[in-house]
């Protein structure tokens, strides 16, 4: 039952830094932009790292099956805000949609748009940054370039993030789905979390963590983030990916 905790070591660098050349397999219009989750990696501060473990591991498998057969049966135990994952309006508010009432078509195969703001503005990305921007029916992806200290206490303080008024743009403008590879969409210092409140409060799915937004068109993909059906839970990872159309 041993806990794999396998982080910080050259060769996890070097799988994760692999992915990124390796995004799509044999397919080179699927990018990936989503990060590994691993036991023990901390993704929020102040939140459990996951706990990757056998729960029947396979020399204990052997006696259920043919000689030569065996099998691994896993376990994770994490809290729903893990790795690269989408936010439900469940997340902020008890009477929105969880994840098992998210539509497929609010999460698949959106036509997506990338937002530049690397080293455009400060930490507080305004309105301004989504000027001239058709939104509407898009994922709206937010590059800030923050995803580049993932895995690092650097991570952790003085992230990027949304401003209220450009939540409040974003909404009024139509936009899907709201993604950033920040470590949270608000200010952690501001405990209103105004950007969660606003896009949730009418049913734009929120998707934090991302990484790889370097690798797509500002237009021209269709973006996916879909998490598992799990009834009564407001966040959980996902396998984020753009399909370059
Ligand atoms: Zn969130």
């Amino acid at each position: 039952m041993g806990e794999r905790v396998g982080i910080d070591s050259a060769a996890d660098d070097a799988a994760v830094g692999g992915l990124r050349e390796n995004d799509g397999g044999r397919d080179s219009r699927l990018i990936d932009l989503s990060h590994v989750i691993e036991s023990g990696r901390v993704t929020y501060p102040g939140l459990p790292a996951p706990v990757v473990c056998d729960y029947l591991s396979r020399e204990a498998s052997r006696q259920h099956y043919a000689e030569g057969t065996e099998f691994q049966i896993d376990r994770i135990e994490m809290v729903g805000n893990t790795g690269t994952y989408i936010d439900a309006p469940f997340h902020r508010f008890a009477d929105g949609k969880d994840l098992s009432e998210l539509e497929l078509a609010s999460v698949a195969e959106l036509p997506g748009r990338v937002v530049r703001v690397k080293g455009r503005y400060g930490r507080a990305i305004p309105r301004e940054a989504f000027a001239g921007v058709e939104v509407r029916g898009k994922a709206v992806l937010v590059h800030t370039g923050w995803a580049e200290h993932w895995g690092t206490e650097r991570y952790f303080e003085g992230h990027p993030f949304l401003t209220e008024d450009a939540a409040l743009f974003l909404r009024d403008a139509g936009a899907a789905l709201v993604g950033i590879d920040s470590l949270n969409i608000d200010d952690t210092d501001d405990g209103r979390r105004p950007v969660h409140t606003i896009l949730l409060g009418v049913g734009i799915p929120i998707v934090e963590h991302l990484r790889g937004l370097e690798l797509l068109p500002d237009e021209g993909f269709r973006f996916s983030a879909v998490p598992v059906k799990v009834r009564r839970m407001g966040a959980f990872p996902v396998r984020a990916f753009a399909r370059i159309c």
